[in-house]
């Protein structure tokens, strides 16, 4: 009996989920066609193919196919299972371990047991690939006219506007101006936001005010009748590009004087002290020291090969911070989804139990006692005690090391082979817990000298070393 795995996956450009039934109908007419029993159907009701999601019944499907209960595998299109040609060779991967070499699609099968099945299968991806990025850059084009036009990006209801987002709501185009002028004059933002509180002014959602909401009001370029692309929040990201349709509630000066008082990165540095992610992880190129974290005269957090008493760098590298931690961070959410990494963190783990290696340890520690007592009471020569000795110390070095090594990949649980799982965590995760996921698979981080009069971060002084 073929034991065939029906799966369905439904994007936004879709529309409803009637297209998931349909797309299992025509599954299960075609499993019976070919005389295969339809077990499990695999139902992933998820947004745009390419915008990165996890799918939870997808990877069930590739667990089931690794535990050897699925002998086939029934799909619509080849584009429901594959959203990136990576994720079409993890699924190579998986079907080769596990036998499965059956792979029927409702609009043209592919032979995956075959070079030329496979090719089809990489040529297809690559098609929807291309069919989806076209896509999207006609969106943004779209988007960029509707900007340079002036003209109302969609969204909810802005505070000042109705919800037309054109026409000015009076009342709250007076607050917007109240709160500026104090703002300039010098009161805090949490000072604003208690006052309004207390006069029960609400927000767009009708909640209570917040430090965050307010100075994202304040510094949109939108209440200045300004049109911009790019997140138009409390970021200095956007960029304004037109006069827009809507009237303006603060002249244009007012809010670049806003936007320099509240978004200004330094300010905001000095309330918090600032952790740095990759402390002990990056070094030097030029000398191999590890760099010191240390703030630049403008506060800026920067990494530093640093020289003087107690440094034993040769003061030769300096780089910001906050590019390399997020070039850094990228690489490793990218490395977690990667096929090879199982393979590289299996072979860390080894077939060690951490339990076992831990006992093996204290075994060990115990016998080095032992040996050295037992030349005390002259039972053995001193070069028997030292012969053996070292052959204890080897393997206590080497259970120590594989010990550390399963601890490391703890760190990964619930990460490590659940697609997408740490680019959705990773914002809300604390600075210990990244530090520890980052130790789990890198070895350093390694920065190269600047090019002279290059001003802008260059990506290749970045050199990561993977240890998994
Ligand atoms: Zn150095």
């Amino acid at each position: 009996m073929t034991r065939a795995a029906v799966y369905t996956r439904i994007s936004s450009d879709d529309g409803t989920a009637a297209g998931v039934a349909r797309q299992e109908a025509d599954c299960r007419e075609l499993a019976g066609q070919k005389g295969w029993t339809v077990g499990e159907v695999y139902v992933d009701n998820d947004v745009s193919a390419y915008s990165g999601k996890a799918r939870p019944a997808y990877r069930r499907l590739l667990a089931d196919l690794e535990a050897g209960v699925v002998d086939a595998v029934v799909v619509w299109h080849l584009d429901r299972l594959h959203r990136s040609p990576a994720e079409l060779e993890r699924f190579f991967e998986v079907v080769d371990r596990a036998g499965v070499s059956k792979l029927a699609t409702v609009t043209g099968d592919v032979d995956l047991g075959t070079n030329d099945g496979r090719f089809h299968a990489r040529i297809l991806g690559a098609v929807a690939r291309k069919e989806s990025d076209d896509k999207s850059r006609r969106l943004r084009r779209k988007h960029l006219e509707l900007a340079q036009a002036g003209k109302v990006s969609g969204g909810g209801r802005a505070f000042g506007w109705e919800p037309d987002r054109l026409t000015l709501k009076l009342e709250e185009a007076e607050l917007i101006r109240e709160a500026a002028s104090r703002v300039l004059a010098g009161e805090s933002l949490r000072g604003i936001c208690a006052d309004w509180n207390a006069r029960g002014v609400k927000t767009v959602t009708g909640t209570a005010w917040s430090m965050t909401v307010l100075r994202r009001v304040l510094t949109a370029w939108r209440t200045c009748g300004v049109r911009a692309v790019g997140k138009d929040t409390a970021t200095t990201s956007s960029e304004p590009v037109a006069d827009a349709v809507w009237p303006p509630i603060l002249d244009r000066a007012t809010v670049e004087r806003l936007r320099a008082l509240l978004l200004d990165r330094g300010r905001q540095l000095n309330r918090s002290p600032r952790r740095y992610l990759l402390t002990g992880m990056i070094r030097c190129s030029q000398c191999g020291a590890k760099l010191v974290a240390r703030p630049r005269s403008d506060k800026r957090p920067c990494y530093v090969c640093a020289t003087g008493p107690g440094f034993a760098g040769c003061g030769k590298i300096r780089v910001l911070a906050e590019p390399v931690e997020d070039l850094v961070a990228e690489a490793v959410i990218q490395r977690l989804d990667s096929p090879h990494l199982a393979a590289a963190l299996a072979e860390l783990a080894g077939d060690n139990d951490g339990d076992d290696l831990a006992s093996g340890i204290s075994d060990s520690e115990r016998r080095l006692t032992e040996l050295a007592e037992d030349w005390a009471h002259g039972e053995i020569s001193r070069a028997e005690w030292l012969a053996a000795r070292n052959v204890i110390e080897r393997r206590l070095d080497a259970a120590r090391k594989a010990l550390a090594r399963t601890t490391r990949t703890t760190a990964l649980d619930g990460f490590f082979g659940a697609e997408g799982a740490l680019r959705i965590a990773w914002p809300a995760m604390g600075i210990d817990r990244r530090r520890a996921v980052l130790a789990a698979v890198l070895d350093r981080v390694t920065i190269r000298p600047a090019v002279r009069g290059r001003n802008r971060f260059d990506p290749a002084r970045v050199d990561v070393t993977w240890r998994a």
